[in-house]
């Protein structure tokens, strides 16, 4: 199995519910708690998260999908190059400890170029 970078947008038509604010929500995803744990084993438990345009408006890794959304208000194609991308960029920051925050730039890199 390599489906442990695997990030799952939920699409309700309802906006999520920020869980910090309690406001509306871009969107919510399920994604991995880390990509590998120490010894390199693929971590497979999954979280949900709560993109919110306030809470995360200063958050690096949050602030271009947020703008995202301002510009293309909704999702329309999940699969979108920039939009993986942008997600991919955000749900590491949420989800990744600072230990794999290097293997996963590295990893988004080889993204860019191509070879993932
Ligand atoms: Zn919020």
């Amino acid at each position: 199995m390599s489906g442990g970078r695997q990030v799952d947008v939920l699409t309700t038509g309802e906006p999520p519910t920020c869980p910090r604010c309690e406001g509306d929500g871009l969107l919510s995803a399920l994604v991995p708690y880390g990509w590998a744990n120490a010894a390199g084993d693929p971590v497979d438990g999954r979280t949900g998260v709560v993109l919110c345009a306030t809470c995360d408006a200063s958050a690096p890794h949050a602030a271009p999908l947020i703008t995202w959304f301002r510009v293309h208000g909704h999702v329309a194609d999940q699969r979108g190059k920039e939009f993986v991308r942008l997600l991919v960029a955000w749900a590491g920051s949420v989800s990744v400890s600072p230990l794999d925050e290097r293997t996963l730039d590295e990893e988004i890199g080889q993204w860019r170029n191509g070879s993932l």
